[in-house]
């Protein structure tokens, strides 16, 4: 895995260098805004055609986008103007996929726990729905009217074991998510479910995230489809119609020459799982990460250096609040660093270790540790690219740090001496101290001294 501090003159490469330049000298980066997401939505774009055309030979796929991976609604809403559905985990995902204008027959609700409301309110849309367990398939079967549109699945854990990260991992043997496949009796218990409620029509699976091989993915994939044929043979009958096969594809880490990962996949697919894209099963993916990820950046300013201990540290406006998961696994999730200058152009010179760190007040609050960097300044810039997905669209609250502000961006062809021209557009606001003063209780101000009284 390289993390070569200049990357290669791709050209989504030349877009974010354009994006950031036009970014400080509009001042969307800079004082004002000390930190701030981009998303480039021309290498969106791309990578959702990029996903149909690998599937193209399949017909009848689904494509949803896993709103977790990016839940803006301007983000949801360009995915869903090219054709794609998207997969929710929770009311919130499910009003934000509603606002951006899916149609409910293209979302999907996965989420591992759901109230009973949540589950009514899913079946009155029309929005199709995952049950987590055989538990779950049983309340549904309580709530569910009998003209109910959601078409109804069933998550299975293959228990194909697990990859190199733990936490991301779905199919080891004892993941949290679906009903775990290969335990004492269970292939059995989902048939038995299978007959008693004619609706279930699906099975789902999502085999891991990043730090899975495509072969794992696929054999997670294969287990899914034999369980499908082996419930339609013992009933008797086509009952299961649909197979939610999931995301999980790597994507970001592997550098900007890397491209999307559709293509092999779908090769992965043919090779490990023959029959499934013969059009015999409504598929449906749910891809996040490797849709978005490479199509996004964190521009944060660097507000002072020092040094400690021999290092030097750059002291920057991103940090923890904004790449939450590199900071706490920094092993699996390194994110590459770009240098800029203080007018946003790209940085030369010797390289020089540093450990490029955030504002939040723990030690450990370091993005990027012992990288080789031209030398950072006060007022100069870092970019922490491939961070469109699970990162500036899931900020934590942690020290009331503002969510920071998200732009989408488009570099306009026919460039100018300078490179192309840049437009962009809001995609969330920074969020203001009178909102942080609002979501940490000002309404209740006085309620625990009355409490006392
Ligand atoms: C998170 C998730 C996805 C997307 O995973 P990526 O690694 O972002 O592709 C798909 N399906 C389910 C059920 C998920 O929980």
């Amino acid at each position: 895995m390289s993390l070569s501090p200049s990357p290669a003159s791709s050209p989504s490469s030349a877009r974010v260098a354009a994006a950031v330049r036009h970014a400080v000298a509009a001042g969307l980066l800079g004082e004002a805004g000390p930190v701030a997401g981009f998303v480039d939505t021309d290498g969106v774009r791309g990578s959702v055609a990029a996903l149909h055309e690998a599937f193209a030979e399949a017909p009848g796929v689904l494509h949803t986008f896993a709103a977790k991976a990016a839940s803006l609604v301007p983000v949801l809403r360009l995915l869903a103007d090219r054709g794609m559905g998207c997969e929710v985990a929770s009311p919130g995902e499910l009003r934000i996929a509603l606002e951006a204008g899916f149609a409910p027959a293209k979302i999907v609700l996965d989420s591992p726990v759901k109230t009973r409301d949540e589950i009514r309110r899913a079946l009155a849309l029309g929005v199709a729905l995952n049950a987590d367990s055989l538990d779950e398939v049983r309340r549904i079967a309580s709530l569910r009217p009998s003209d109910a549109a959601s078409v109804i699945g069933l998550r299975v854990n293959p228990q194909v074991g697990g990859g190199a990260i733990d936490a991301t991992s779905t199919a080891a043997a004892t993941s949290k998510p679906g009903v775990a496949l290969r335990d004492p009796g269970a292939r059995d218990r989902v048939v038995e479910s299978f007959a008693a409620h004619p609706w279930l029509t699906r099975l789902h699976t999502h085999t891991g995230a990043q730090g899975c091989s495509l072969e794992l993915i696929a054999a997670g994939v294969g287990e899914t489809y034999l369980l499908a044929e082996e419930i339609n043979t013992r009933l008797g009958r086509r009952q299961v119609t649909g197979l939610g096969i999931g995301g999980g594809l790597p994507a970001g880490s592997a550098g900007e020459t890397a491209g999307p990962p559709f293509a092999g996949y779908v090769a992965a697919l043919r090779r490990a799982v023959p029959g499934l894209l013969d059009g015999r099963y409504e598929l449906v993916t749910g891809f996040g990460r490797s849709l978005m990820a490479q199509h996004g950046f964190i521009g944060a300013l660097v507000e002072s250096t020092k040094d400690a201990g021999g290092r030097r540290i750059a002291l920057t406006h991103a940090g923890a609040q904004t790449a939450t998961r590199t900071v706490f696994m920094p092993e699996t999730r390194p994110l590459r660093v770009g240098a800029f200058d203080a007018e946003g152009l790209p940085k030369a010179g010797p390289a020089l270790v540093q450990d490029i760190a955030g504002p939040c007040c723990f030690a450990g609050d370091v993005v990027a540790h012992a990288r080789e960097l031209p030398e950072l300044r006060a007022g100069d810039f870092v970019v922490l690219y491939d961070t469109g997905a699970y990162c500036f669209s899931t900020p934590w609250a942690y020290n009331s740090l503002p969510r920071p502000a998200v732009y989408g961006f488009r570099a306009v062809t026919g460039a100018g001496p300078d490179g192309p021209a840049v437009r962009f557009a809001p995609v969330r606001d920074a969020q203001s101290l009178d909102s942080i003063a609002a979501e940490s209780g000002l309404a209740h101000a006085d309620a625990l001294l009355e409490l006392d009284a």
